[in-house]
C-alpha cells in the first residue's frame, strides 16, 4: 500500500528563504501561487501579458513577469503551462536561467518523464501533483482543507527535493487532504492511462455508443440524452461518495440486477486486451510521440476530430435540453 504523508510529516521552512516561480496562471497556478503566499511563501508568477489570467494574477495583487525572468529569479520553479508547450518554453527561456541547487517542478510528469524535457546537472526534479482541478486546489485551502497531492522527486539531491516538494504541498494545502508519493513514471502512465480508457475517452464513446443505438432503434433523441448523458451525473456522484456498493444500493434492484448481468456483455475479454495494449501505447512513449508530432504539424487531427465531435447530435439536443433545467450552470464552448 502506498505511503501517505500528512501535515506533521511537512516543514516550510524548507521553502524559508527560497523564491517559488509559477510558470501560468491558469487551473493550477493561479491557485498554487495564491496558496503558496498565503502559507508565508515567496511567490513570483510567470505570465505572458495580453489575456485573461494576465489580468487575473495582477487582480490577485501579484506582478506577473516573463517566464525567463520568472525562471531566473525562482529557487524552485513549477511549469504550469499546458504539457504539449511546455518542452518549447523550457528551451527558450528556462533552461539557461537554471543554477544548480535550483528545483524544477511540475504538476504532471509527462515532459520529464518522456525525455522531452532534459535538465542541466545539477538541478533536482520534482513532482507535485493535486489530485483535483485548481479552482478546488484554491476553494478547499481557503474552507481549511486541502485537495490530496502526488509528490515524486529525481534528478540530483533527491532528499533536498522532497523536502521541499513536502513543504510545497503543505504551503498549498496538499498536506491537509494527505499527500501520496509515486514516481515519475507512475504517476504519468496512470494519468494517461486514466483519462484514455476511462475518464475520457472510455466514458466518452460510451455516452455516444448507447445514444446512438437508442436513436438508431427510434427512440427520440431527447430520451437518449437523458438516459445515457444527463443521468452519468447521478451515477457518478453515488460513486463519489461510496464506490461501487453505494451506488448499487441507491440505484432501484432493477437497475442493480441489469448492471451485474449486462455490464460485463460492454466491457469484454476483447476490451480488457485492447485496454492492455493501450498501456503499451503509454509505457512505450508512442502516445507520447504521436501526441507531439501531433502538435509539431500544428495538431490539424486534433482539431479536425475537435470540430466534428462538437456537431454530433448529441451536442446538439443535449444544449437544447439543458435550457430547460434552470439549476444547471450551463457551460458552452466558441
Ligand atoms: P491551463 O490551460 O489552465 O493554463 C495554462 C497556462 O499556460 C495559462 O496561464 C496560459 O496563459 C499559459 N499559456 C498557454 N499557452 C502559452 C504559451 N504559448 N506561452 C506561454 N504561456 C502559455 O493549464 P492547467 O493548469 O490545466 O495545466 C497546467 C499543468 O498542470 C499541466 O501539466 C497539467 O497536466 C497539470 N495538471 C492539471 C490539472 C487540472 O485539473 N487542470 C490537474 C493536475 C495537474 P494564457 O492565459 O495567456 O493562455
Ligand atoms: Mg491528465
Ligand atoms: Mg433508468
Amino acid at each position: 500500500a502506498a505511503t501517505v504523508y500528512y501535515d506533521k510529516d511537512a516543514d516550510l521552512k524548507h521553502l524559508a528563504g527560497k523564491t517559488v516561480g509559477i510558470l501560468g496562471y491558469g487551473s493550477q497556478g493561479h491557485a498554487h501561487a495564491q496558496n503558496l503566499r498565503d502559507s508565508g511563501v515567496k511567490v513570483i508568477v510567470g505570465q505572458r501579458p495580453g489575456g485573461a489570467n494576465y489580468d487575473l494574477a495582477k487582480k490577485h495583487g501579484f506582478e506577473p513577469v516573463s517566464a525567463a525572468d520568472a525562471a531566473k529569479q525562482a529557487d524552485v520553479l513549477n511549469i504550469l503551462l499546458p504539457d504539449e508547450l511546455q518542452a518549447e518554453v523550457f528551451e527558450r527561456d528556462i533552461r539557461a536561467n537554471l543554477k544548480p541547487g535550483n528545483v524544477l517542478m511540475c504538476s504532471h510528469g509527462f515532459n520529464l518523464h518522456f525525455g522531452l524535457i532534459e535538465p542541466p546537472k545539477g538541478v533536482g526534479l520534482l513532482l507535485v501533483a493535486p489530485k483535483g482541478p485548481g479552482h478546488l486546489v484554491r476553494s478547499e485551502f481557503v474552507a481549511g482543507g486541502g485537495v490530496p497531492c502526488l509528490i515524486a522527486t529525481g534528478g540530483d539531491n533527491e532528499d533536498a527535493s522532497f523536502n521541499i516538494g513536502m513543504a510545497y504541498a503543505k504551503g498549498i494545502g496538499g498536506t491537509r487532504g494527505g499527500v501520496i508519493r509515486t514516481s515519475f513514471a507512475e504517476e504519468t502512465e496512470t494519468d494517461l492511462f486514466g483519462e484514455q480508457a476511462v475518464l475520457c475517452g472510455g466514458i466518452s464513446e460510451l455516452i455516444k455508443a448507447g445514444f446512438n443505438t437508442l436513436v438508431e432503434a427510434g427512440y427520440q433523441p431527447e430520451m437518449a440524452y437523458f438516459e445515457c448523458m444527463h443521468e452519468v451525473k447521478l451515477i457518478v456522484d453515488l460513486l463519489y461518495q461510496g464506490g461501487l456498493s453505494y451506488m448499487r444500493y441507491s440505484v432501484s434492484n432493477t437497475a442493480e440486477y441489469g448492471d451485474y448481468r449486462t455490464g460485463p456483455r460492454i466491457v469484454t475479454d476483447e476490451t480488457r486486451a485492447e485496454m492492455k495494449r493501450i498501456l503499451e501505447d503509454i509505457q512505450s512513449g508512442r502516445f507520447a510521440r504521436d501526441w507531439m508530432l501531433e502538435n509539431k504539424a500544428g495538431a490539424p487531427s486534433f482539431k479536425a476530430t475537435r470540430r466534428r465531435e462538437r456537431a454530433l447530435p448529441i451536442e446538439q439536443v443535449g444544449k437544447e435540453l439543458r435550457r430547460m433545467m434552470s439549476w444547471i450552470e450551463e457551460k458552452e464552448v466558441d
